[in-house]
């Protein structure tokens, strides 16, 4: 990670990531994984900030914006993880702040899901104005992801950091 990057607007927000970077230590991820996680959770951190959503947001539907949203045109400066290093790593972000009692808790997980979706669903329509058709694909697509189907390969952010 670069140096001095880490500060953000948020102490709550900082909070959360020095929670999940002692989650990652506790349970023994080997330092290549615990720092690429916490890149993509960094960087989810600034995209949430930039696009004006605050902490109490952090939730499916937040995770499935930033990445079906803002990952395939992402312009932030420094190196960004591909998305199949984001998927693990936001999954985990959010259960690691679900356990604690950060975020709202996943009741019934089917219920939570199509909750989101159709939040998330809510947002295409009012906010980008997609067509039926965008939209059911997305849909499906971050449906998909929460409910742990395999989730394609294809990389969408360029310039994935060689360690
Ligand atoms: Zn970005």
């Amino acid at each position: 990670m670069k140096g001095g990057a880490t500060a953000h607007a948020w102490p709550l927000l900082d909070q959360h990531v020095a929670r999940y970077q002692t989650f990652l230590e506790e349970h023994r991820y080997a330092p290549q994984t615990r720092r690429t996680y916490l890149c993509c959770v960094e960087h989810f951190a600034q995209w949430m900030f930039s696009a004006g959503l605050s902490v109490r947001q952090i939730g499916e539907s937040a995770i499935g914006q930033f990445l079906v949203e803002h990952l395939p045109r992402c312009a932030c400066p420094g190196p960004v993880r591909r998305i199949h290093d984001n998927r693990p790593a936001l999954k985990l972000f959010l259960k690691v702040l679900r356990e604690d009692g950060q975020v709202a808790p996943l009741q019934q997980a089917s219920d939570h899901i199509s909750q989101e979706l159709s939040r998330f669903d809510l947002f295409m329509t009012e906010v980008r104005g997609l067509a039926v058709s965008t939209r059911q694909q997305r849909l499906r697509f971050v449906g998909h992801f929460f409910e742990g189907a395999v989730w394609f390969e294809a990389d969408s952010c360029p310039a994935d950091q060689a360690s």
